[in-house]
């Protein structure tokens, strides 16, 4: 799987609507397909998105408020119904391990599922696994949440002219590469005459929080930023008092983070108009795009 997107399998907060869904949102990258916040429905909503829930390889649960995890189960057992083989990683915090198993084993079925579960007691470095490189951070929401950055590996990439130029092709490739260096005709060529470095691109996801200096932390230059903005600015106490952000917040973390895209979501039954988001955080931060249930974002290399 080449493609490289964001799917919006649902942008409601807490209530949804008749016209958005309890949260969801699948990155497809580099051959896996990273799910973030399962909320109510979110089985169904893979049907209506026309994706295949056997993409998925990594579960993400921010935090147990029922509009992030509640679809967790019934994901779960749709992959066992689908026999998929491959593991499946769910990332969580600790402190909520009763509820993960609460969901995980809520009703009768029996699970051949091979799930992998890794609960994040502290900040920082969850997992590098070659795959993805991936780091949580603790937000600001009256109970454990984190916030995660996703980082594919860096790769090294030839300057096809460069290796034309002298003459290095097929087996002096793979001799530069082993040794990171040769000689041709008595002229020393290294890996870094002939290559770059291509710095893996990252991907944050802060969902449910204040604002706070942690959400602009895991975010820093991010490629694409996925951010809650329950909010309208015309609403800020309610979004101070519920541990929650508006859109112009969401935007001026962007713009801190300095990310190339900013996705909003997780928005208040309240609003009509998710446009409206999208106008408030421009105002600070120009790259911006409200998610709407199955809306896609490519985010190319
Ligand atoms: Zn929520
Ligand atoms: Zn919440």
């Amino acid at each position: 799987m080449s493609v490289r997107d964001l799917t919006i399998l649902g942008c409601s907060s807490q209530q949804p609507t008749r016209f958005r869904n309890h949260g969801a949102y699948l990155f497809r990258w580099n051959d896996e397909g990273l799910l973030f916040d399962p909320g109510e429905g979110t089985q169904r909503q893979f049907i209506f998105a026309n994706v295949t829930p056997t993409v998925v390889t990594r579960i993400f649960i921010s935090h147990f408020h029922g509009d992030h995890c509640l679809g967790l189960g019934s994901f779960l057992m749709r992959l066992n119904l689908d026999k998929v083989t491959h593991p499946i990683h769910c990332y969580y915090p600790a402190s909520g391990k009763k509820y993960f198993d609460r969901l995980r084993y809520g009703t009768i079925y029996h699970e051949t599922i091979h799930v992998v579960e890794h609960p994040v007691s502290q900040a920082g470095l969850v997992e590098d696994d070659g795959k993805f490189r991936i780091e949580a951070t603790f937000l600001e929401h009256g109970v454990d949440n984190i916030g995660w950055r996703v980082t594919e590996p860096s790769q090294r990439k030839f300057d096809q002219q460069a290796l034309n130029a002298r003459g290095i092709r097929g087996l002096l490739v793979r001799e530069l590469i082993e040794k990171g260096e040769i000689n041709i005709q008595g002229e020393r060529i290294t890996l870094d005459d002939v290559s770059w470095i291509r710095q893996g691109d990252s991907i944050a996801v802060v969902i449910d929080t204040r604002y706070c200096q942690n959400a602009i932390d895991i975010a820093k230059d991010a490629k694409i930023m996925l951010c809650e903005s329950t909010y309208l600015e015309e609403h800020r106490d309610l979004a101070y008092d519920h541990y929650h952000l508006t859109a112009k917040q969401a935007g001026t973390i962007a713009k801190q983070a300095n990310v190339q895209q900013l996705i909003l979501t997780h928005f208040s039954a309240r609003y009509q108009n998710i446009e409206d988001f999208e106008n408030e955080a421009r105002t600070v931060f120009s790259n911006v795009h409200a998610a709407d249930d199955f809306k896609t974002f490519p985010f190319h290399k």
